[in-house]
């Protein structure tokens, strides 16, 4: 249902039938990069045209995340994403030097997010994902006013800390009437490299609470697991290259409820 009602409100330059998610987050380090990312190549694996964009503006990781080096070609006016593990991606750090901060004011970010939903080349998609930034300032406003067909996927710890300010980012979505896709939880249990034993490191409990509180579904519980940290330090996303980890195996079963 969710996905019919997404089809039929059409944002700029995407296809009709682009279902458009925007991975959010109450505050950094809760992975939510990792979870985009993820995410993105887990739909890719299922045969479907997948884009991210990484609208993450301050802390972008996708290049580092997929082991991008090489800057988006332009063509004949137009930029396209580059391609890494079956997903089309744009970054904010692919127009930035390597390492270099964005030092953009409000306007020139509004004006460079538009530009990558209107002058990026992405063809045809069946999913586009959007990284955004933690929190609920300013680029994620512009964003979701240039994006009104996005559903939000809220991503949290199992910590009440996170789960509160999580919570914000997901009564703003309600504010502004987007759609609730459902809440993944991350970090919910370390599974021991050893003997597989799973310990509630950051608690337990706050995806399910953001859920309620939400009213949405509890999408995912993925495990704090050291594979997937690898992965990302090495730009081969742990479900490309360790699909039978404990998270990368949570991360497919997510892609597929989507
Ligand atoms: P955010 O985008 O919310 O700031 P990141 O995706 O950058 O968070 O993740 C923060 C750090 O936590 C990164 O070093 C990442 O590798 C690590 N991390 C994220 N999720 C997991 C997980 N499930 N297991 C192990 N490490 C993780």
């Amino acid at each position: 249902a969710l996905s019919q009602r997404l089809r039929e409100q059409q944002p700029a330059r995407l296809g009709t039938d682009t279902l458009v998610y925007a991975v959010a987050s109450g505050k950094g380090g809760v992975g939510k990069s990792s979870v985009a990312a993820n995410l993105a190549v887990a739909l890719a694996r299922t045969g479907k045209r997948v884009g991210l964009l990484d609208a993450d503006v301050w802390g972008y990781s996708v290049p580092q995340l997929f082991g991008v080096r090489r800057s988006p070609v332009a063509l004949k006016g137009l930029m396209l994403p580059v391609d890494a593990h079956g997903v089309r991606l744009m970054s904010v750090g692919f127009l930035v030097g390597d390492g270099e901060p964005v030092v953009w004011r409000g306007p020139m970010l509004h004006k460079a997010l538009e530009q990558f939903l209107t002058d990026v080349h992405w063809g045809e998609l069946d999913v586009l994902l959007v990284d955004l930034p933690p929190g609920t300032g300013d680029v994620t406003l512009s964003l979701l006013e240039l994006l009104p067909r996005a559903a939000l996927l809220a991503v949290t710890t199992p910590q009440v800390s996170a789960q509160t300010v999580a919570t914000r980012a997901g009564r703003m979505a309600a504010d502004l009437r987007m759609p609730l896709a459902g809440v993944v939880e991350n970090m919910s249990t370390l599974v021991c490299e050893c003997c597989g034993e799973r310990t509630a490191l950051f608690g337990s409990g706050g995806g399910q609470r953001l859920a309620d509180d939400l009213g949405t579904e509890l999408l995912a519980r993925i495990p704090l697991d050291a594979a997937l940290r690898h992965a990302g330090d090495t730009g081969v996303p742990v479900v490309a290259g360790a699909p039978d980890a404990p998270s990368a195996l949570a991360l497919s079963d997510l892609a597929a409820r989507l």
